[in-house]
């Protein structure tokens, strides 16, 4: 399937990987658990996901309760499994529509592809859908999203660029309201050099936006590029410090063998992993589903 097809690059990395740790190991040993470990660090499964699940693994294996391989195998994308869906919350109330959804992040991340695939993707469930292009600091932002809203006939509100971010989602807010709009997604600007504003201005936002539809925004979804590594969780840090983030995009799955970040972002940013990219075409976005993912990491 989709996933699988993604992760194929990650999964003869991670994959593979254990693959041969498990062939080796007639016994899980402690030379095993350190084979493993190394196999998970080089995964970008980051120090304290490694170190966790290496643990209870170890506890596991000391009661004798594992027996070979392959059993270490189930009980290792048991342990992912778990990581990913304790971070999974119930769906959001949404009182009185639109439903809004947020898109902050990074530029580069892919916030404005991701603004646009998930446009369609709600579309294709037979929601009416706006899009406000607030990213009025990224020169081709604007542009960009009128592309995508003419592939799959999603409207947008848009102001000039280098207007203001609140106004155009003033307006927007008000069309969606006027026309019974079920979801309005906003694509917010991610200059990072100035991060004070872009907070302030992220802020700002999300004040205009309960000005109109006060329970909103309903969601506000990180976007981050699975390619960056454990260096793009530093970046995101900041966003979910101030941004009041509540779940994560995980952009270019397609782009890189190293899958394991997508748990690690998932247990240190204690968030939901709610859609992952895997692709730059308007169908390349998929709801995230940590049992399909683990399978496809490891086999
Ligand atoms: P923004 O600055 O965050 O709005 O980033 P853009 O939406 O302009 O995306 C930056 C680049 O990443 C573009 O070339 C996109 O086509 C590409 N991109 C976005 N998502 C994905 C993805 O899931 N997979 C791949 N391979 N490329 C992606």
């Amino acid at each position: 399937d989709r996933m699988k097809e993604a992760v194929t690059r990650t999964r003869d990395s991670l994959g593979e990987r254990i693959e041969s740790v498990i062939a080796l190991t007639r016994e899980v040993d402690e030379g095993a658990l350190e084979e493993l470990e190394m196999s998970l660090l080089a995964s970008d499964l980051g120090v304290t996901t490694t170190t966790e699940i290496i643990d209870a693994l170890r506890e596991r294996a000391k009661r004798q309760q594992i027996r070979d391989g392959a059993e270490l195998k189930e009980l290792l994308k048991a342990q992912i499994k778990g990581i990913l869906d304790d971070q999974q919350r119930p769906p959001h109330v949404v009182n009185s529509p639109p439903e809004v959804i947020m898109m902050v992040g990074v530029n580069g991340t892919g916030k404005t592809t991701t603004t646009g695939k998930l446009a369609a993707y709600f579309r294709a469930q037979g929601k009416s859908v706006l899009m406000c292009a607030a990213d009025t600091f990224r020169a081709a932002a604007i542009e960009q999203l009128e592309v995508w809203g003419q592939r799959s006939g999603v409207e947008i509100i848009k102001t000039r660029q280098g207007g203001d971010p609140s106004a155009a989602l003033f307006d927007a807010l008000q069309a969606a309201k006027a026309r019974s709009n079920d979801v309005l997604i906003v694509d917010t600007a991610g200059r990072l050099h100035t991060k004070n504003s872009l907070m302030a201005e992220l802020d700002k936002m999300r004040r205009t936006t309960q000005r109109i539809v006060p329970d909103a925004p309903h969601e506000v979804l990180l976007v981050m590029d699975a390619t960056t590594g454990q260096n793009g969780l530093q970046q995101a840090r900041l966003f979910t410090e101030s941004a009041g983030v509540t779940g994560i995009v995980l952009t270019k799955l397609d782009g890189t063998a190293k899958g394991g970040i997508v748990v690690a972002i998932a247990r240190e940013l204690e968030l939901p992993v709610r859609f992952v990219g895997v692709g730059e075409k308007i169908e390349d976005l998929l709801p995230f589903d940590s049992a399909a993912f683990v399978d496809s990491l490891l086999g």
